[in-house]
């Protein structure tokens, strides 16, 4: 099946074509019929499965159809990074439709968003404080809207973002298409779609597994060789951009500091960055002047490169859920990915879970002629042999003085 199947607008047709895709995939082929004829839908999609376009071509299709210069379409994004890379896909697929994209979210000046929201654009992607300020300025309306996407509904709940999306569900009071998009479905947000969406289509992409193209591996390691594992290992493998997760930004931080002082072309991605850090890093990942990418969880929200071939894990995830949206950024739509994940001896509940999930035991490698038993740095020992500093005491200061 390709995409002359649903029918879009030549126009439309032209931005698929300009991305390059011809096959539709399963979410797409799933979601694009009922959200054409405007069915309330819940989208069961990892990210990395195409998801974005599923409900971006049938929003160009509905609008196209009638521009009106305000704006009809909202969607609500959990980051910047992902409301950029979202808004980006928009335009580029509706690049021939005439209709216009605006990206809203914090960090940058109000000024400059109000500018694109007067140049008429129709489709904002907003993540939910900035907009909630628009909201309350009068600078947004969403009186004319007619389709809502939620976005990574459960990374949103995660990151504590409900109360502001029902602080926007509040603005809307008229009737319009709601899209929730999700790749788990905890109680929070199932109580949100009983809430917003009526009588809904699900639409399920398997169950919320890693995509089938990604290996998985563990390696065994204690926490103070990790550093120089991942090393040994990138040193060692063929790779195109690598993509590292550490449990805290301070950590993120560390290892690439540690990676930059090895030779290796790396940033980190973490929330001490200001935008245009972050803008800079992500750019030069992206285009491959920046090899590897140190990141946490929440940093690393959204970022939609397809050369990852490798996710490394320096710390195990939180979740088994925070396991399947690391790993979801390698492997993309057709292409193929490994999953790397240090373990520790304090990660085994963490893993059997993982393992559960998969339904499979996981692979536990370990790296020929790496030395494991190198003991930690000792630093009682350390300590004890760097040469002692005399403490002067005040009284002594003072007699010193006097001496002299
Ligand atoms: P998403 O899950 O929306 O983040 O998409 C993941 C990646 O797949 C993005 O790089 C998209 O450009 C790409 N993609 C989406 N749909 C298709 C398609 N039908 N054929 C090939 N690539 C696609």
């Amino acid at each position: 099946m390709n995409f002359e199947t649903f029918n879009f607008h030549p126009s439309i047709m032209a931005g698929v074509r300009a991305l390059g895709y011809t096959i539709p995939t399963p979410i797409q082929l799933q979601a694009i019929p009922p959200i054409t004829q405007g069915r309330d839908i819940i989208g069961l999609a990892q990210t990395g499965t195409g998801k974005t376009a599923a409900f971006a071509l049938p929003i160009l299709q509905h609008l196209r159809q009638n521009p009106r210069g305000c704006i009809r379409a909202l969607i609500i994004s959990p980051t910047r990074e992902l409301a950029e890379q979202t808004c980006e896909v928009i335009s580029k697929l509706g690049s021939k439709t005439g209709l216009q994209s605006v990206a809203i979210y914090g960090g940058v000046s109000m000024e400059q968003q109000n500018r694109g929201l007067r140049s008429g654009a129709e489709i904002i992607v907003a993540c939910p404080g900035r907009l909630l300020d628009h909201l309350w300025k009068g600078t947004i309306s969403l009186s004319e809207l007619e389709i809502l996407v939620i976005d990574e509904a459960d990374r949103m709940f995660d990151m504590g973002f409900l109360p502001d999306i029902r602080n926007i569900m509040g603005c809307i009071l008229h009737k319009h298409q709601p899209l929730l998009f999700s790749a788990t479905l905890p109680a929070g947000i199932r109580r949100l779609v009983r809430e917003t969406l009526h009588d809904p289509v699900t639409v399920q992409i398997g169950r919320t597994l890693p995509a089938k193209t990604v290996s998985h591996a563990l390696y065994p390691v204690q926490q103070h060789l990790k550093t120089t594992l991942l090393k040994e290992i990138l040193n060692g493998t063929k790779t195109d951009s690598v993509l590292v997760f550490t449990r805290t930004k301070h950590r993120a931080e560390r290892v690439a500091q540690q990676l930059v002082r090895a030779g290796y072309r790396v940033t980190s991605l973490q929330g001490n960055l200001s935008q245009n850090q972050r803008q800079a890093a992500l750019t030069g990942f992206r285009k491959g002047s920046i090899k590897i990418l140190v990141a946490t969880d929440i940093a690393a929200r959204g970022i939609d490169v397809l050369s990852i071939s490798h996710v490394i894990n320096y710390d195990m995830p939180e979740s088994t859920d925070d396991y399947i949206h690391r790993i979801g950024r390698t492997g993309r739509v057709d292409k193929n990915g490994e999953a790397l994940t240090f373990v520790t001896n304090a990660d085994a509940g963490k893993i059997r879970a993982l393992e559960q999930l998969l339904d499979a035991p996981l692979e536990r490698l370990t790296l020929q002629g790496f030395d494991y038993n190198r003991p930690a740095p000792d630093k009682e020992l350390r300590f004890s042999q760097r040469p002692r500093r005399r403490v002067v005491r005040r009284q002594e200061i003072g007699k010193q003085t006097a001496m002299k």
